[in-house]
C-alpha cells in the first residue's frame, strides 16, 4: 500500500463527508472537494516537468496547500520535502541545495526570507500561494485551476521514496531524512491502533504540519481513518480553545510549551467537553504539566517518544499508564523493539553489550517505520543505523516493567565532579515549584569541577528568587547536593526551535560568552 492508496481509499468510501476545515482561508473541503485539489496540483506538477522521484518542498505553515501538497505528490511518486517555517535564510538556502527541489512552495509570510536566495536556485520553480506572488514566483492557485482534475496515471510502490523531512536541528544542522510509503502507512497503522481513531474523530492541526509529530502521528492517520482535520495556520492559545469549542474537536496534539500556555488560560469560559484525547510528545514533558493537564482539562493523554528517523513513534506511555508511571516514556510501539545498550566514548554503542535493568545507557531501536537512512549523508547514515538499529543519542534506561524512562540527550548530559548529571532530572524538580513558568539547565564550565549546574529560569511570579528555588531543591529530597544548581539565571524567555524545543546550544554559547 501507497500513502496515495490509503487516500483514495478514503475519498472512495467518505466522499462528502468533511475531510479539511482550514480556518484562515475559510475553506472547507469534502474528501471529493479535497481530492479534486490534489489530482489538480499532481497534474500541475507532472506539466512542469515534477517525475517520479524529483523533490517538491513546502515553505509553509499550516495550509491547506501543506495538506494538498503531500497528497499530491504521493500520487505522482514525488518526494514531499516540507521545511520548518522558522528557518532562516540561510538554513533555508542549505535544504534547498541538499534537497534540490524542483518545485518549492511558499507564501507571502516567510517571502522575506527568499528574497536574497531565490536567485541562486535557478532550476527551482518557486510557487507563492497567496495572491500576488514575487517577480520571481508564480501563483499557485492558478497553476491548481489550469490543470485537468483527473487522477494521474504514475505507478508508484510502497518500496518508492515518499518524503525527505529534516530533523529539527537541535542538536546540530538539520539532517534529512528518507522515508519511503510503507513506512508511513505502517507507521499510520500503528497510531490508530494506540488511539482508537475512528471515522467521528475532528483533531486539531495546532502543531507544525513540518514536523512528523503532527504530520505522521496525527494529521495522516485522521485522513486514514476518514476522519476530519481541522487546520490552525499557526498556534495561538486563545484560537486553540474557540476551536475546540466551536468545531467539537476530539483530539489534538501539543508539544509540552504548547500545553503549558493553555494552561495559563482561563479554561472555565469554554465548553471543552467534546476533547477525548490529548497527545503529548516531542520534547520532555515534567510530570507536574501532565498532572496539571489532566485536572484541568480532565483527558486522556497519551505521550509518545521518537524522533524524525523511526518515523517518529517509538514507545507510547497510554491513557492509563499516566499515573502509575508518571514522567517515564513508556513501552514500545507495536512491532517495534527498543535496547539501552552501554555507550562507547567513540563511535556508535554496540547494540547487543546490553545495560543491566535500571542502567543508564543509549537507547536504540528497530521497527518498521526506521528511515532508509540520511538524504546525500552516508556516512552519518552508516553511523546512526550500524547493526541494524538507530543509534537515538538519547540516554535511559528500562525499569523492571519494561518501561523506559528518558533520561536526557548524550549531547546534554553534564559531568560535575566526576558525576554524570541528567539536567532533565533537575528542570522537573525545578517545574514542581508554582513560581516558576520555563525552566532549562545546563553545564557552566568551571575550573574547580569541569562543569557545574546552572539553571535558567523563566518566572511565573515575578517574586521569586535565586535563595527560594535552591531551598526548593534541598526540600524536595530529590536531588543530591552535587545536582543542585549553583547559579540561576533568570530570563524572559528560553530560545526554542519551531517544534518548541529549547536549544541548549544557543544557551551553552551565551555561557561560554559569560565566562569570556
Ligand atoms: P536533531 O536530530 O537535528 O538534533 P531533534 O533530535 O530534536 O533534532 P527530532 O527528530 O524532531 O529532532 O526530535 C527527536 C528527539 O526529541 C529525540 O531524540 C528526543 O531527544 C526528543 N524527544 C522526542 N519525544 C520525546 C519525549 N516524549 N520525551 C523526551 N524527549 C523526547
Ligand atoms: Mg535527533
Amino acid at each position: 500500500t501507497t500513502l496515495a492508496d490509503l487516500f483514495n481509499q478514503t475519498v472512495q468510501k467518505y466522499p462528502n463527508k468533511e475531510a479539511l476545515y482550514y480556518v484562515q482561508k475559510n475553506q472547507r473541503w469534502t474528501y471529493a472537494e479535497w481530492n479534486d485539489q490534489v489530482n489538480r496540483l499532481a497534474n500541475a506538477l507532472i506539466e512542469t516537468g515534477v517525475n517520479k522521484g524529483d523533490r517538491v518542498s513546502t515553505y509553509l505553515f499550516n495550509t491547506s496547500e501543506l495538506a494538498t501538497a503531500l497528497f499530491a505528490c504521493t500520487k505522482i511518486g514525488a518526494v514531499f520535502n516540507p521545511i520548518n517555517f522558522r528557518l532562516s535564510a540561510d538554513e533555508v538556502a542549505y535544504i534547498i541545495s541538499d534537497a534540490e527541489p524542483k518545485v518549492f512552495l511558499f507564501e507571502h509570510a516567510v517571502a522575506a526570507n527568499l528574497k536574497n536566495i531565490h536567485s541562486k536556485f535557478q532550476d527551482v520553480n518557486f510557487w507563492c500561494v497567496d495572491p500576488d506572488p514575487p517577480s520571481y514566483a508564480q501563483f499557485y492557485d492558478q497553476k491548481v485551476s489550469a490543470a485537468t482534475s483527473d487522477e494521474p496515471k504514475i505507478d508508484v510502490d510502497e518500496e518508492d521514496l515518499y518524503a525527505i523531512m529534516y530533523t529539527s536541528g537541535t542538536t546540530g544542522r538539520p539532517k534529512g531524512v528518507m522515508h519511503r510509503h510503507r513506512d508511513m502507512v505502517e507507521q499510520s497503522l500503528i497510531i490508530i491502533s494506540a488511539s482508537q481513531l475512528t471515522p467521528q474523530d475532528r483533531g486539531l492541526v495546532t502543531a507544525p504540519m513540518f514536523h512528523c509529530a503532527e504530520l505522521h502521528c496525527c494529521f495522516i492517520p485522521r485522513v486514514h481513518v476518514g476522519g476530519s482535520n481541522v487546520i490552525m495556520h499557526h498556534f495561538d492559545v486563545k484560537q486553540v480553545l474557540q476551536l475546540i469549542q466551536d468545531e467539537k474537536i476530539t483530539l489534538f496534539f501539543a508539544a509540552p510549551t504548547m500545553w503549558n500556555m493553555l494552561l495559563q488560560e482561563d479554561l472555565s469560559q469554554y465548553d471543552l467537553t467534546s476533547l477525548r484525547k490529548g497527545f503529548y510528545g516531542a520534547a520532555p514533558m515534567a510530570p507536574a504539566l501532565v498532572r496539571a493537564c489532566q485536572q484541568k482539562l480532565n483527558i486522556g493523554l497519551l505521550q509518545a517518544y521518537g524522533m524524525t528517523e523511526m518515523g517518529p513513534a517509538v514507545t507510547f506511555l497510554l491513557e492509563d499508564e499516566q499515573l502509575l508511571k508518571a514522567g517515564s516514556a513508556g513501552r514500545a510501539c507495536l512491532n517495534h523493539d527498543i535496547r539501552v545498550v552501554r555507550p562507547l566514548e567513540n563511535g556508535p554503542s554496540d547494540p547487543d553489550d546490553i545495560a543491566g535493568v535500571g542502567e543508564v545507557g543509549e537507547i536504540v531501536v528497530k521497527g518498521p517505520c526506521m528511515m532508509i537512512g540520511y538524504y546525500n549523508r552516508p556516512e552519518a547514515t552508516e553511523k546512526a543505523l550500524y547493526k541494524g538499529w538507530y543509534h537515538t543519542g538519547d540516554l535511559g534506561y528500562v525499569d523492571e516493567d519494561g518501561f523506559l524512562w528518558i533520561a536526557d540527550r548524550v549531547d546534554d548530559m553534564l559531568i560535575s565532579g566526576g558525576e554524570n548529571i541528567y539536567p532533565r532530572e533537575v528542570e522537573d524538580v525545578l517545574y514542581e515549584h508554582p513560581g516558576v513558568l520555563d525552566v532549562a539547565v545546563l553545564g557552566e564550565p568551571d575550573e574547580k569541577w569541569g562543569e557545574r549546574v546552572v539553571a535558567f529560569i523563566v518566572k511565573k511570579d515575578p517574586a521569586v528568587t535565586e535563595s527560594d528555588l535552591d531551598l526548593f531543591c534541598k526540600d524536595s529530597g530529590k536531588l543530591a547536593d552535587y545536582k543542585r544548581p549553583r547559579k540561576y539565571y533568570f530570563v524572559d524567555q528560553l530560545p526554542r526551535n519551531a517544534s518548541g524545543k529549547i536549544q541548549k546550544f544557543l544557551l551553552r554559547e551565551q555561557l561560554q560568552t559569560n565566562v569570556k
